[in-house]
């Protein structure tokens, strides 16, 4: 496994193996790496010929008031994980090579961004949606790889990769979890024992409200009722949201009709936890 740690190698790497008709898959992530990543690692490696996987904790995408220093950060682990997943490129730039001096170009994806946690974390998005972009356009793969676990985020990529004709076929993986359901996070190292146990009232709301709607229930707030009975009984977690939506736009749904995606937020201390569940009825 090559590590690239510049703008330029990285071209010249991606230029040298589109010259031999070399498919490349891009998984893009910010480390402390877990079985959910090494998921879209696999799917790359299994329909790319060759796997790039970028470490880059983007300090555009984090608030003033977030956790960007705290970030886990495990670089060794990271690539011993990479090399035995048979990684072609790891990708890990310093800060610098990616917002050099004089950086000022950002890219929105207004509507989508709007909502969710696009509210809750203003200018997030276009940390998120500026990053990929110059992602995609250095690495330039056939195909790059994101969990579902970030729904939002995923719908947002898939938008502006078409839009900007960045020609990545952009590829959603379901959410790896924990056996009792927690949606696998490079955060959840920062829950106490106790914070844990409460951890997984959120993917819980999800399948209650799920069920609801399996069951017949067709109206947006009374689904949102029966998800927000469910986290209301964890004394620990309070919601950010959990929302009944339709899932190419995430506007709120009034009434459900062939299909919907649940969003959630909750937190646990200082600690935020999402996750989402997809409905077809
Ligand atoms: P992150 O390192 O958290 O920015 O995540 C990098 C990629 O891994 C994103 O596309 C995430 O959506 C995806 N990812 C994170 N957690 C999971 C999970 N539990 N299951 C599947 N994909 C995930």
């Amino acid at each position: 496994m090559k590590t690239i740690r510049t703008v330029q190698a990285m071209a010249a790497w991606s230029a040298a193996h589109h010259r031999e008709g070399v498919t490349i898959g891009l998984v893009p992530t910010m480390g402390a790496l877990h079985a959910g990543h090494r998921a879209l690692i696999r799917v790359a490696r299994l329909s790319c010929d060759a796997v790039v996987v970028s470490l880059f904790v983007n300090p555009a995408q984090f608030g003033p008031k977030e956790d960007f220093a705290r970030y886990p950060r495990k670089p060794k682990a990271d690539a011993t994980l990479c090399r035995k997943e048979g990684v072609d490129v790891l990708f890990a730039p310093h800060v610098d090579e990616i917002y050099p001096d004089g950086f000022q170009t950002t890219v929105s994806v207004p509507r989508l961004a709007r909502r969710w946690e696009g509210e809750q974390r203003p200018g997030h998005f276009d940390g998120v949606a500026t990053v990929v972009t110059k992602l995609l356009t250095l690495v330039r793969p056939a195909a790059a790889f994101f969990g579902q676990k970030d729904f939002q985020q995923a719908a947002l990529i898939t938008r502006l990769a078409e839009d900007l004709n960045l020609g990545a076929r952009v590829i959603v993986y379901p959410t790896v979890r924990e056996a009792d359901g927690l949606a696998l996070s490079s955060r959840n190292v920062f829950l106490t024992p106790v914070q844990r146990r409460a951890a997984p009232a959120l993917f819980q709301a999800l399948k209650a409200g799920r069920a609801a709607i399996l069951a017949g229930g067709r109206s947006g707030a009374a689904i949102q009722q029966v998800m927000r009975k469910v986290v209301g009984k964890e004394s620990l977690a309070g919601i950010d949201y959990l929302a009944v939506c339709d899932p190419d736009t995430l506007e709120p749904l009034k009434h459900i009709r062939d299909c919907a995606v649940l969003l959630g937020a909750i937190r646990i201390g200082r600690i935020r936890l999402i996750d989402n569940l997809l409905v077809k009825c």
